[in-house]
């Protein structure tokens, strides 16, 4: 039985169809988070959207805990240290290991000689190693002193431990395409943030390297740990269906794949946001290629909104980070 002949049955006499409608809705965001770590929700509530419009929307409480497997790690110590104790570094669409010799061979990769990111006498490489130091490093007007440091912040640093997410129950305005800098790209289903781009070059610029774990994550203070790559770690633990394992949740509504459909194969028809229709499946995306920083290029519909902690007030037409002082990108 379809969904609306389900509404009609089941709560002509009790509810307003459309009420029934939000219950089968929200039971199914219910099911599709199950692995993640809810802090409270799925709940319907009123939102507003990125461009304005006024519709019902799910809200869900979780931490940033991948659950399935520890985060980390992310800098190496040493010169030394192999790729099991580093993370990883995406540069001109690959995946690049981010072990000692990959800290030391910074100045020949990005052909300049101001990185000296291992110690030549000790073999030691400077890594941010307190909460002070990781606000300081990875704010986007680097602290000088953090020039030649491996940035990495402790999932223990942070403050507030979960994140709002209020996402559109269907879909609104299509064709109004957003950009995922401001808004990040919607959430895993283990809770974790799926965001935008990382400000790769603002890192660089610092002399600084702010590594991804092997699952394409990393902490800041703001959203906690947080993905810029789907990679296979995430592939492999996503519910899967027949189109392939499913990713996570945009903040448009639209559900989020892996890059590679279940064939094998990258779809050849997305459109600039990485989406496409399917028949019996309607719009959806497929994340971007790991290596590529961007896990979605843009929304497609109206977004909602990822909220620090547990606000609960979503109206996305007013979100602007405000940008930081002395210009240059939003946190990362
Ligand atoms: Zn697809
Ligand atoms: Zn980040």
């Amino acid at each position: 039985m379809d969904r609306l002949g389900a509404a009609l049955l089941g709560c002509a006499m009790a509810a307003p169809a459309m009420a029934h409608g939000e219950q089968e809705a929200l039971k199914s965001v219910a099911e599709f988070f199950k692995r993640a770590t809810v802090v409270a929700g799925p709940t319907a509530v009123d939102c507003t959207l990125s461009s304005g419009t006024k519709t019902r929307c799910f809200s869900i409480t979780v931490k940033p805990e991948p659950g399935s497997y520890t985060p980390g790690p992310w800098c190496p110590m040493q010169g030394t240290d192999g790729p099991d104790r580093s993370g990883i570094w995406l540069k001109d669409g690959q995946v690049l290991d981010a072990d000692g010799a990959f800290m030391g061979g910074l100045a020949q990769r990005y052909q300049d000689p101001n990185w000296k990111m291992v110690d030549p006498k000790t073999g030691k490489i400077n890594v941010t190693d307190s909460r002070e130091a990781c606000a300081a490093a990875a704010r986007p007007d680097v602290d000088p002193k953090y020039r030649n440091y491996c940035v990495q912040c402790l999932p223990e640093y942070l403050e507030a431990d979960h994140q709002t997410y209020v996402i559109p129950l269907e879909p609104q305005a299509p064709g109004r395409q957003n950009d995922v800098r401001q808004s990040g790209a919607g959430v895993a289903f283990n809770g974790v943030r799926l965001d935008g781009p990382a400000p790769v070059e603002a890192i660089l610029g610092a002399y600084t390297i702010a590594p991804f774990d092997d699952c394409g994550g990393h902490v800041n203070l703001h959203a906690g740990y947080h993905y810029h790559a789907v990679t296979d770690c995430l592939n492999k633990s996503a519910p899967a269906a027949t189109h392939g394992a499913q990713i996570g949740m945009a903040l448009d509504g639209h559900t989020i794949f892996a890059q590679l459909a279940a064939d094998g194969q990258a779809p050849a028809d997305l459109d600039r946001c990485n989406g496409h229709s399917v028949q019996g499946l309607g719009y959806h995306y497929h994340a971007g290629a790991p290596g590529g920083n961007s896990i979605l290029a843009c929304l497609s519909a109206e977004a909602g909104c990822a909220l620090e902690g547990d606000a609960q007030t979503c109206d996305a037409s007013q979100v602007r980070r405000p940008p930081p002082p002395g210009g240059g990108p939003a946190p990362r």
